[in-house]
C-alpha cells in the first residue's frame, strides 16, 4: 500500500468523471482517476453522433468527445488509470480504495462517477443469447447483422438512436415499444419516423427470445389485445434505459429506492463526509452528457471546498 494520502480520487470516467478531473486538476488537487478497465469513457463510447453538446456546431462523435475530455483532464495533470476500483471503504477521514490490480490507495476525498449500466428486459433467454444476436450496443455489434431484419426494443432516445443507426446495416429495423407513443425527443423521433427502413410496433412487449445457438425470433405480446405472436429477426438490440452503477457502494453510501446515490440538495455531497457523487449515478431526470459534465464540475468544486476546510 502506498503511504501517500491523495487529495481526491475520482472513480469512473464519462463526462461527469472527466469534468470533475479537469476542475480538480486545475485546482492543483492532483486527482487520481480510475477510468475503468473496459468501460473507460462511459456510455458515450457506445454512441454515434452527439448533436446537442454545446460548442460543436456540426455535432461530434461520442468517442471523440470523450477522447477530448480525457486529453483535457490529462493536460492539467490528472493521473489517469485504466483499471477498476473493486473495493472502497469510504467511512472516516481517510478513504481506502483497492483497484483491480491489487493496489490500495488512500484519499481525503472521493468523487463517485460510475455512471449507469444498460437495463435488461429480464428474460432468461435474453441473457443466454447475449452476444448471439442479443446486444445492448448498436455501434459495437450492428455491423454483424448486415442485410438482416433487426428488432430494437424501447421508446426513448436510446432506442430511436440505435434504430436509426442500425438502418445503415439492416434490411429493415422494427422498433418495438410497449406503449403507443415514444418518449424520445421530438427531433429524433421525427427523424426515425421519416426513415423508410424503420417500422414501429406499438403496444408490444418482448416476452421471449427464441433460438438454440443464436437468436432467431422473438415472442411478442400485444399489450392491448393480449395476442401472443412469434416473429423472426436476425438480432435484438435492447435500449430500455439504464440503471445506476452503485453496486460497489450499496452498504456504505445512502442510496434511494432505485439505487441512485442520494445527494444533499443541489450539491453533490453524499451522506459521508468527503464523498461526492455526480453524473448518471445521481440523476433520475436529465441524464444528458452536458448535465453529467455540469455535475462533475460541481463535485470537483464541492471536493475542493471540503478539502480547503
Ligand atoms: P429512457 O428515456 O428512460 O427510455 C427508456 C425506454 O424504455 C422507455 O420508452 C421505456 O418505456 C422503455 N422501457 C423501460 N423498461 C422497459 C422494459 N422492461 N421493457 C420494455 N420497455 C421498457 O432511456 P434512454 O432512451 O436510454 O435515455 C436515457 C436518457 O439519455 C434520456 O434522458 C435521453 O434523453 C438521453 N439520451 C440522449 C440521447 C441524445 O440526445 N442523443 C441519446 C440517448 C439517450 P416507457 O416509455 O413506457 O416508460
Amino acid at each position: 500500500m502506498s503511504e501517500k494520502i491523495h487529495e481526491v480520487v475520482i472513480v469512473g470516467s464519462g463526462p461527469a468523471g472527466y469534468t470533475a478531473a479537469i476542475y480538480a486538476a486545475r485546482a492543483q488537487l492532483e486527482p487520481v482517476m480510475y477510468e475503468g478497465s473496459v468501460t473507460a469513457g462511459g456510455a458515450l463510447m457506445n454512441t454515434t453522433e452527439v448533436e446537442n453538446f454545446p460548442g460543436f456546431t456540426d455535432g461530434i462523435m461520442g468517442p471523440d468527445l470523450m477522447d477530448s475530455m480525457r486529453k483535457q483532464a490529462a493536460r492539467f495533470g490528472t493521473n489517469l488509470i485504466t483499471d477498476d476500483i473493486v473495493e472502497m471503504d469510504l467511512k472516516g477521514p481517510v478513504k481506502t480504495l483497492k483497484d483491480g490490480s491489487g493496489n490500495v490507495l488512500k484519499s481525503k476525498s472521493v468523487i463517485l462517477a460510475m455512471g449507469s449500466a444498460y437495463r435488461e428486459i429480464g428474460l432468461e433467454n435474453e441473457k443466454r443469447l447475449s452476444g448471439r444476436g442479443v446486444s445492448w450496443c448498436a455501434t459495437c455489434d450492428g455491423f454483424f447483422f448486415r442485410d438482416q431484419e433487426i428488432a430494437v426494443v424501447g421508446g426513448g432516445d436510446s432506442a430511436v438512436e440505435e434504430a436509426t443507426f442500425l438502418t445503415k446495416f439492416a434490411s429493415k429495423v422494427t422498433l418495438i415499444h410497449r406503449r403507443d407513443s415514444l418518449r424520445a425527443s421530438k427531433i429524433m423521433a421525427d427523424r426515425a419516423k421519416a426513415n423508410p427502413k424503420i417500422e414501429f410496433l406499438w403496444n408490444t412487449e418482448v416476452t421471449d427470445v427464441l433460438g438454440e445457438t443464436k437468436m432467431e425470433a422473438l415472442q411478442l405480446k400485444n399489450t392491448v389485445t393480449g395476442d401472443v405472436t412469434k416473429r423472426e429477426f436476425g438480432a435484438l438490440f435492447v435500449a430500455i434505459g439504464h440503471i445506476p452503477r452503485s453496486e460497489l457502494i450499496t452498504t456504505q453510501v445512502a442510496l434511494d429506492a432505485e439505487v441512485y446515490v442520494k445527494v444533499e440538495g443541489r450539491s453533490t455531497k453524499t451522506n459521508l463526509e468527503g464523498v461526492f457523487a455526480c453524473g448518471d449515478l445521481v440523476d433520475h431526470t436529465y441524464r444528458q452528457a452536458i448535465t453529467a459534465a455540469g455535475s462533475g464540475c460541481q463535485a470537483a468544486l464541492d471536493a475542493e471546498k471540503f478539502l480547503s476546510h
